[in-house]
């Protein structure tokens, strides 16, 4: 292997474990199946797969482009917004990056993997961004808006401040969560040449599998995206989940519906961890981040695994107390209830 990635540490995804089944709350999928449309579309495809996909994914652009009022030159899509983020680091990093401490641990990997020099914020102690900290920093900015794991969001104002702060730069919003309560950044593309904003099919459209993410910003970043693109892979989304992707943006109201269940059971969810002496962050996102000063956080993360219940721990000296916990359906988030109050109760 090359010498220049002898000492890169990979992105870590959240566990699969296969030995029984699981409730399943570590990593922020939907727990409702896709849309019918975006199934009847992928099936469909599955008698042209001996043809290559269109590689300038006209029909899925044209419909997002349509989705977020903005022409498609100004869209791009990827294999996941994981790849979208990937060009951003290969094409922006030069001038270095600037990311918080506690965030996507994609970031890190990234600025690793292409051997950029990287400036890593620390959050406030209450896991807030502060906006002053990310203004003239002469480096490419990648802010995940809302923030994981903590789910906390910026206003548009804010992310607004952090754009105009750095006319020369890059910033990039990354909207993973933002269907779950956040205000969306793409408004500003057409005001601003340095905005790219990222988002994914994978948590509000219930398509992880599919791997389908894209990009939104002026008609000249989006080109320089698609050149390291097209010098990647230029059928980097695959038939299935072009059609998949178009599918479920045809039933936009099926998504917005599931993703106010999402905020009803966070809502609810949030409330009985209180109730058992939680504290827990609020949340703009489809997971809570919580800590209970009853048990330490590894501790319960251990006995949920024990109960069949998955969250999401993190083993560094500023997260350990906490869990990351996806809000599932009302089922799912009884259940973990239900075996958080007997782990305490023991
Ligand atoms: C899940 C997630 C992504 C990536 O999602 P894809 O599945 O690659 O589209 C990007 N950013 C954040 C903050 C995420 O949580």
């Amino acid at each position: 292997m090359s010498r220049r990635f002898d000492r890169l540490t990979p992105y870590t995804p959240g566990e699969q474990p296969v030995d029984k089944p699981y409730v399943k709350l570590n990593t922020n999928e939907s727990p409702f199946p896709p849309s019918d449309k975006a199934i009847a579309a992928a099936k469909a495809e599955l008698e042209r797969l001996h043809l290559y996909p269109d590689p300038t994914c006209g029909k899925l652009r044209g419909a997002l482009a349509q989705r977020y009022g903005v022409t498609p030159d100004r869209v791009m899509v990827g294999n996941g917004s994981d790849e979208v983020l990937s060009f951003a680091f290969m094409a922006y990093g030069d001038a270095g990056v600037a990311y918080p401490d506690i965030t996507y641990g994609f970031y890190s990997v990234f600025a690793d993997l292409y051997g950029l020099d990287a400036k890593v914020i620390p959050l406030r102690e209450d896991f807030s961004v502060n906006v002053e900290d990310y203004k003239g920093l002469g480096r490419t900015i990648f802010i995940a808006n809302p923030n994981a794991p903590t789910g906390l969001c910026l206003t548009l104002a804010e992310i607004e401040e952090i754009v105009t702060a750095n006319p020369d730069n890059v910033v990039v919003v990354d909207e993973a969560y933002v269907d779950f309560g956040g205000e969306s950044a793409v408004v500003l593309t057409d005001k601003y040449q340095n905005l790219l904003v990222t988002g994914t099919f994978s948590k509000s459209r219930s398509m992880a599998g599919a791997r389908l993410g894209f990009g939104i910003a002026c008609p000249s970043l989006i080109q320089d995206l698609e050149t390291l693109r097209y010098s990647t892979n230029p059928y980097n989304v695959n038939r299935m989940t072009l059609a998949a992707g178009w599918g479920q943006l045809a039933d936009e109201e099926t998504t917005r519906q599931n993703c106010q269940t999402v905020m009803d059971n966070r809502a609810y969810t949030t409330e009985k961890l209180t109730e058992m002496g939680f504290d827990v962050i609020p949340s703009c996102a489809n997971f809570v981040f919580a800590t209970c000063p009853k048990i330490e956080g590894k501790a319960l993360y251990l006995k949920l695994k024990e109960a069949g219940i998955l969250v999401r721990h993190f083993d560094t000296e500023r997260l350990k107390e906490y869990n990351r916990i996806t809000i599932g359906s009302r089922a799912q988030m009884d259940a973990l209830l239900t075996a958080i109050k007997t782990i305490l109760e023991a």
